[in-house]
């Protein structure tokens, strides 16, 4: 394939990748964006396998790769349980992560292409600042799948003068940049290469540790962004405009999902970033008072009983929905009460579940109709006028704590507002706390019901007492 044809083939390539962000910014059109994603990076590997950068020797060695790569992914995609997809997404980053590190290296010792003067310097540049982004990154996710997949316990590690910590790495960071700069030969310059690997690393360690449970959604679309830009670098080193562009792209789009996030949680993008948000400075995170009385329980009968009396229902779904299962017996449950006309719709959270957009997959999949499905923004003014809400395997979203208890870690987070329905029902199967670790109050409120147990079980007793 001539260079030509190659550049053209990128530049389709390039607006395939941007209609695919376009169609997946809505459920309705996402199909359609994946469709445009997938088309977009096949010509993009073909244009780059058969392009004329790749030497005709290497060719089996690239097809070897990508059936090596593509073979555990697709076992991996297989393989994982909608519930671990977050850690799944996670440990992708970090792979990202890693090739930008190694590509780097492998750039600085490739010495074919011998570059000069400015030239040099840019290309060193590059490399120095692709190892560092790719190697916070690739650190940064696989704290981020521990601390995701509950392997790292979900509290903030709060060093003491962290910040102080920080600057310091950084300073390091750029005198060993100088030094790297101005090393006369490449065994000269791997030793500054290394210590910046090795710092960054660390940094991306700490970051990740420092923050708390509930700013989790952040770390996880800004490792996203994070992702993106070391694909960026590694399109400069690897002087790929096509890599470059994607890797803004990704970068770009992870950035504004972490304001989405940040804004969702009112909280400051900086302030999560350094770490330890929300916990007062370094009172564990479990702070804030106990709430107190009493809770009544109801059953499986007794809920339908509610259901059946309702005229107006909002369902807030939560990680529970995903771990259960419960999604499928959800929208019967919604079909059966629609054709009642009862009028059901679900509020969601942007933070709900373990990654962006996880509940409305989950909906989408058990064919849950879109109209039906609202953003927080959109519904939580509806809740005085609604006869019940059922939480379903949600907590930290509903928790009023974040509204009534300035000393709760999730203070200031808005929340949906489900104790203002007449009634509101909370499934789940315990008194336990959520991924935030902070009590909830809504358990005792005297309009609440707690109806125990795992989701899809319940669900399916509640469903068949419906039906009777
Ligand atoms: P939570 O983790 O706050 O609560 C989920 C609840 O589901 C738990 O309290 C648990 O209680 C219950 N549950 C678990 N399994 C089942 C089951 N099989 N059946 C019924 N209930 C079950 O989830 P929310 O969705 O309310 O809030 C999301 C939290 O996750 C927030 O703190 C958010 O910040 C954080 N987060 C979100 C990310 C995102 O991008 N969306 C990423 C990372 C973190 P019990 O054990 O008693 O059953």
């Amino acid at each position: 394939m001539s260079a030509s044809l190659t550049t053209v083939a990128y530049l389709g390539a390039t607006i395939l990748f941007i209609l695919s962000l376009g169609g997946l910014s809505n459920p309705e059109s996402s199909r359609r964006g994946n469709l445009y994603g997938i088309i977009g990076m096949t010509i993009a590997v073909l244009a780059t396998v058969f392009g004329p950068r790749v030497a005709a020797a290497g060719i089996p060695w690239l097809i070897a790769a990508m059936v090596a790569g593509g073979a555990i992914g697709l076992y991996a995609a297989r393989a994982v349980q909608m519930t671990q997809m977050p850690e799944l997404v996670a440990i992708m980053h970090s792979l990202v992560g890693l090739a930008a590190c190694l590509v780097g290296y492998a750039s600085y010792i490739d010495t074919s292409i011998a570059f000069s003067g400015a030239e040099k310097a840019i290309h060193e540049i590059e490399i120095y600042i692709g190892i560092l982004i790719g190697a916070v990154t690739f650190s940064g996710s696989v704290i981020a799948f521990g601390k995701l997949s509950g392997k790292i316990g979900g509290k903030p590690l709060l060093l003491p003068a962290r910040h102080w910590l920080n600057l310091a790495g950084l300073l390091v960071v750029l005198w060993f940049g100088r030094e790297f700069l101005h090393a006369p030969t490449v065994q000269a310059g791997m030793t500054p290469l290394i210590i910046m690997t090795v710092i960054s690393l660390l940094f991306g360690i700490h970051m990740v540790m420092a923050i708390g449970g509930a700013d989790m959604p952040v770390v996880v679309s800004m490792l996203n962004s994070y992702s993106g830009w070391a694909a960026a670098a590694t399109g400069f080193m690897l002087s790929n405009d096509l890599l470059i562009v994607t890797g803004a792209l990704v970068g770009s789009s992870g950035a504004i999902l972490s304001y989405i996030m940040c804004r969702a949680m009112n909280r400051n993008f900086v302030s999560v970033i350094a770490g330890g948000f929300g916990t007062g400075g370094g009172t564990p995170a479990a702070a804030g008072a106990q709430p107190a009385g009493e809770v009544v329980a109801v059953s499986a009968v007794e809920t339908a009983e509610l259901l059946r009396e309702a005229k107006n229902v909002i369902i807030v779904p939560g990680y529970g929905m995903a771990v259960a299962q419960a999604q499928h017996t959800v929208f019967e449950i919604t079909k059966h009460l629609r054709e009642k006309g009862v009028n059901v719709r679900f509020g969601i959270h942007p933070v709900a579940g373990r990654m962006p957009g996880h509940m409305n997959v989950l909906l989408a999949e058990a064919k849950v109709p879109y109209d039906i499905v609202m953003e927080m923004d959109e519904i939580n003014a509806d809740f005085p006028e609604t006869d019940l809400a059922m939480v379903i395997g949600a907590n930290d979203i509903v928790n009023p704590a974040a509204q009534e208890d300035p000393a709760s870690p999730i203070a200031g987070m808005p929340v949906l507002e489900v104790w203002k329905a007449k009634t509101s029902i909370v499934m789940k199967r315990s008194m336990a706390s959520g991924y935030a670790g902070v009590d909830n109050p809504l358990f005792y409120k005297e309009n609440n019901r707690m109806l125990f147990g795992d989701a899809k079980k319940m669900l399916d007793e509640v469903l068949v007492a419906l039906m009777a």
